[in-house]
This record gives C-alpha cells, structure tokens and sequence, in this order.
C-alpha cells in the first residue's frame, strides 16, 4: 500500500488514547499543531514529488508511561514535572502519521501483548510468531517489557525496533561482550542492537540517529508583531520546578540581573510561593504551553540556570525572539561526574547546559557564560539588552524538517553491510584526508551516497566526533567499513608496520610509537565517540545540509 500525506490528525487523536495527564499534554499539543503538520505535509509533498512511499505498519509503544515502569511522569505533568519526552513523543506520532502510515499507540502492558499477539496470562511466550509490524517505536522501558513478554521473537525481529533515547547511546555501551569486559556495562546500555536504531531529542551522537521534536513556526507578520511588542527588559528563567532553582551562586547572578529586568519565572506552586523563589520574582505558576510561548513572545531574556539539560523550552525562546542565556560548565558534566548523567550509556562531555543552543545556533541568540564571573556575567547582560535578535528556528525542528528527516528513515535501507566494499579513492594533496571521487561507483542500496565522504585522521586524544566537526563536516558511522582496511591506511598513506584487527570503539586507528595500524573486528563497536592519546583515529566525516545535520547534501 502506498503512504499518503494526511493533514487531518482527529483520527490520530483517537488512536493516543485518554485518561491519564500526560496523554492529555500530548493530544493538546498536537491538536494546537495540527495546522503547522499540514502546511509542512503539503511543502514536503510538493518537494519528494511523486517518489512512491510504502505505508508501514508502526506499533508506537510509550514504555515511561506503563504503569507497569512506574509511570512517575504523568502525576507530574500539572506539578513543574518534565514534559519534553511528552513534547517528542506527541511529536513523533504527528510525523509518522501525517507521513501516511498506519499507527497503533501503546501505553499498557496489556495493550502491547494484544497487539503483539501475546496470549493473556501468558508471561513470556516461547514461540516466535509472526511480528504484524514493521517497525516499532519505544523506549528503553518498552525494550524491556518487550524483551520479557516476546520470547524468541525479540530477538528475530530486534532490527524493527526504534528506542526513542533523549542522551543517546554510544557503541561501548551497547555492545554487551565489550561493555562487560571495559567497565561500559550500565543500568541502560548493553542491547547489543544497532546504534543506529537509537534515536535521540538532539543531535549530538552521531551513532545514533537523531530523532528530534518540533517548535512551533512563527510566519512573517508573526514575527514582526512579536519584534515591535517586546518589553526590552523582561527575562523569564528557564525552570518549571522549584528545585531547579536551587543553584549555588543564584544570589549574585539573579541580583546582577534584577538591577536590569524583570525577572518573571513559570514555577509550580500549590498555595504559597516556594522559598527558592526569590521575592523579586514575577512568578506565573505553571503554565499551559501556549500561555508560556505568549509569555516568551514579550520577553527579551530566556535565562537558564543549569538544569535541565538539552530540553525543548530554549528552542521555543529562541523562535519567539528571545536571547538564551545560559551557563557554561567548566569542568563539564558527564557521567563520571554529574548524579544525571551517571548510568546513562554514554560518555559525551556536556559544556554547557543546553549544546545544540550553544553550538548550532550560538550568537547572537545564545549567549553562554561563567555565571561565576560577575563581570563576565554583567557584560552579557548589558550587551544583549542592546542587541536586536530576530526569531530563528533551525529547520531541522520546524515540522517540514522533522517530517524530511523521518521519511528518509523510513525509506533508507539500513547501513552499510559490514566488509570494505571496494570502491576507488583519491587522495588529497594534504596526506590526513581523503576523499572519494564524485563519480565512484556507488555501491547498490548504500545510504548515505559515497561520494559524500571524507575521511580524517584525527589527531590523538580526539573522537571523530569532534575531528570531523572541526573541518565542518559530521561523523557518519555507515562509512566506518570503508576505512576499516589496509587500502584506507595507504590511501591516507599513513605507515603501518604491523595491522592487527581487534575489538575495540577506537578502532580503525594508528599508533605512533610502533606505527602499529589496527582494525576494527567487530562492526558493531564502529564509534564516533570515544578517544584515547594512544591513537590517532581513522574518522570517516561527511558533509551536512545547514539546518538538516542528520542528511548529506545532495540525499534526498
Ligand atoms: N512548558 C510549559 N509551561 C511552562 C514552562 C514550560 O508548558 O510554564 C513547556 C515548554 O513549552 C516545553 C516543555 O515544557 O515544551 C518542556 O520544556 P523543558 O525544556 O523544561 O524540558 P523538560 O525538563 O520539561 O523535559
């Protein structure tokens, strides 16, 4: 059957189910944004032309709001709890179902073995059974809960599993032989899947596959309306919850603050002003989110305090024309040394409290600071209140953007078969990179196209990540297999020695002293992420549509 555009989401509303707290955040939401659904279906329509869509069978299984994983979230959706996994789940039904697919929802236990087809009462079933599902989106819970009551057919059919996973999941982590051995074994990791079936809110892991959300999309006569009616000294703080406003220094900043602009804030509260609020503070209680993006669209100021980390909300200041300021962490935060991240599968340093703000938008919307500098501090305040900044909201999180981005998921074949396809390469005058001649003969079925990498040596102690992004490129994982043999290391003439084919994340990589060149035995370990100042990495980058990370320039 062929997938159809769908600009009507009343059937999807339906399909989301009722009763608890969260699921009514979410079909709010989506209702509120089923205009902007439409427009960006038609847009993307009119782009893709008439490429045949195959419409998929998708099970969407919410894990975090079983009762049977505790469902902490939805008694705290009206109390300052977290919304933004609501806000990306809303999000990724909209998307799937607007691109034409055919959708079951899932927030009980009970409903995932019924469409499963799990007999009742049956724990775990043994047999493996036909799956009437192409893909499945869930969670880490839901892989769990999947894990215990599909018996062999988790494992049978694990590749049409998606894990929606905020942080991301790097490949030490995931592997399970490898994670035991090296200390990577987590409370979360060790699935032994693909990384790229995890899909994160943000793109920072390359690994991974970036899933993202949505904010919403002001027009022009919007965005001039919003300009002129500014109050250009209203700043509103970033923290729903009053806990967030526990942060050491407060005093100082908030005080620098106060002697310019009005501080309002959106803290939850019951009968009286939580006490980590200051006085001075305009506080609104907890909004619904279309009175607190009216509230964004009169300030000036977003100001963060440090926590969350990666949300939605700096997004939504940023498109309403607000500057976000937020604080930069030196040292920075990780799982080694921040209670958050710690058991999460990953080992990103996060330098700030908001990082795709910080690196993909940047100034002059996004201003990161030491808040312990009152110099620094004050000076930022002051110069922001001078700038002028128009609303700007990177593509990749406008609908249009989302739904480009989830197609070509959907459509994709999956990456590369592991092996070193043989394909010719040139060499740059510069010896470290590499890159592949425009007209290669592109191996059939592979995504992205292989003209599109380039690949680096890195210098040691550095990740590809972080290699490919400072020549403005991404790390693209799919191409690891092209630089995993001796052809690669003569290509980028570098003088191996000895080879040796292990396991290990940081592999294909040379070492200097014993110009020992090593490959990578096991696909699943290819890595973005990870250094080591043994190693100067093999780094396999390519190229990146502005404002649309997760898509080579010329793959559509
Ligand atoms: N939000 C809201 N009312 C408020 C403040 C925020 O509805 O008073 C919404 C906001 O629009 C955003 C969502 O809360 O989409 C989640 O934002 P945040 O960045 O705080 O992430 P979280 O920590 O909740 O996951």
């Amino acid at each position: 059957v062929q997938a159809v555009f769908r600009s009507n989401l009343s059937h999807l509303l339906e399909l989301m189910g009722s009763g608890k707290e969260s699921l009514i955040f979410m079909k709010k939401r989506t209702k509120r944004l089923t205009a902007q659904w439409a427009l960006a279906a038609q847009r993307l329509a009119r782009k893709l032309g008439d490429i045949r869509r195959d419409q998929k069978q998708i099970l969407v299984h919410i894990g975090f709001l079983t009762e049977e994983s505790g469902d902490v979230f939805s008694p705290r959706v009206l109390k300052g709890g977290p919304l933004g996994e609501m806000v990306q789940w809303a999000d990724i039904l909209a998307a799937l179902y607007v691109l034409g697919h055919s959708l079951r929802v899932t927030v009980s236990l009970k409903e995932l073995q019924s469409n499963l087809g799990v007999p009742p009462g049956r724990g775990s079933c043994p047999l493996t059974m036909p799956l009437p599902f192409d893909l499945i989106y869930t969670d880490y819970h839901g892989l769990q809960q999947m894990k215990q009551h599909m018996g062999l057919s988790f494992k049978k059919y694990r590749c049409r599993i998606r894990v929606i996973d905020t942080f991301g999941t790097e490949p030490a982590y995931n592997h399970e032989e490898y994670a035991t051995l090296h200390g990577y074994r987590t409370n979360w990791g060790y699935w032994n899947l693909n990384p790229k079936q995890f899909m994160t809110m943000f793109p920072h892991t390359p690994d991974n596959s970036f899933m993202g959300f949505v904010s919403e999309e002001l027009n022009e006569t919007e965005k001039q309306l919003i300009k002129g009616g500014k109050a250009s000294n209203m700043a509103v703080v970033y923290g729903k919850e009053a806990s967030i406003w526990k942060v050491s220094g407060k005093e100082k900043f908030l005080g620098i603050l106060s002697k310019y602009m009005e501080v309002h804030g959106t803290v939850y509260y019951e009968s009286q002003r939580p006490p980590e609020v200051p006085a001075f503070v305009k506080n609104h209680g907890l909004l619904p989110q279309p009175e607190f993006q009216q509230l964004l669209r009169k300030a000036k100021l977003f100001i963060g305090f440090g926590f969350p980390y990666e949300g939605p909300a700096p997004l939504e200041a940023i498109a309403n024309g607000c500057v976000f300021l937020q604080s930069r962490f030196s040292p920075p935060h990780s799982s080694l040394n921040h209670e958050f991240f710690r058991g999460k599968p990953t080992s990103r340093e996060v330098f700030s409290q908001h990082p795709y703000a910080e690196n993909f938008i940047g100034k002059p919307h996004v201003w990161t600071v030491d808040y312990n500098n009152s110099e620094e501090f004050e000076a930022a305040i002051k110069a922001i209140m001078r700038t002028q900044v128009d609303p700007y909201l990177p593509y990749e999180y406008t609908c249009e953007g989302m739904l480009e981005r989830i197609h070509d998921f959907c459509t994709a074949p999956g990456p590369a078969p592991p092996g070193t396809p043989q394909s010719p390469f040139v060499v740059a005058p510069n010896a470290t990179h590499l890159e592949w001649a425009q007209n290669a003969s592109v191996a059939p079925g592979a995504w992205p196209p292989t003209h599109s990498l380039r690949a680096w040596l890195a210098a040691p102690g550095r990740a590809c990540t972080e290699a490919c992004l400072a020549h403005g490129l991404v790390c693209e994982p799919a191409f690891f297999p092209f630089l995993n043999g001796r052809d690669a290391f003569r290509k980028l003439q570098v003088p191996c020695d000895s080879t040796e084919s292990e396991m290990n994340h940081l592999y294909p990589a040379f070492a200097q002293p014993g110009q020992e060149c090593y490959l990578q035995k096991e696909p699943l370990l290819f890595s973005c992420a990870g250094s080591s100042t043994k190693y100067h990495r093999l780094c396999p980058c390519r190229d990146f549509r502005k404002g649309q990370v997760a898509l080579c320039q010329g793959c559509l």
